[in-house]
């Protein structure tokens, strides 16, 4: 992240939760989450990438074994 230049930030991603943008001259990403705004290097957000990759797969997990649970108690 330069200290000469200023940012010029291009949007890369935008949905109701997430706006990502990326700055033309420095290339770090800034991640905007309601009213929060966190800047990271590139490759920390492909490690961010991968952890909520994980984290989502093992929500959906975690969803489905308490759907069976549920329906082994008759509950469903
Ligand atoms: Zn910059």
């Amino acid at each position: 992240m330069s200290s000469t230049k200023r940012c010029r930030h291009i949007t890369l991603a935008k949905n109701h939760v997430a706006h990502i943008e990326q700055c033309a001259e420095c290339a770090c990403i800034s991640m905007h989450v309601g009213p929060l705004t966190v800047r990271l290097e590139p490759k920390a957000m492909e490690e961010l990438l991968s952890a909520l990759a994980e984290a989502t797969k093992k929500t959906h997990l975690l969803s489905y074994t308490q759907a069976f649970t549920e329906i082994g108690k008759g509950v469903a």
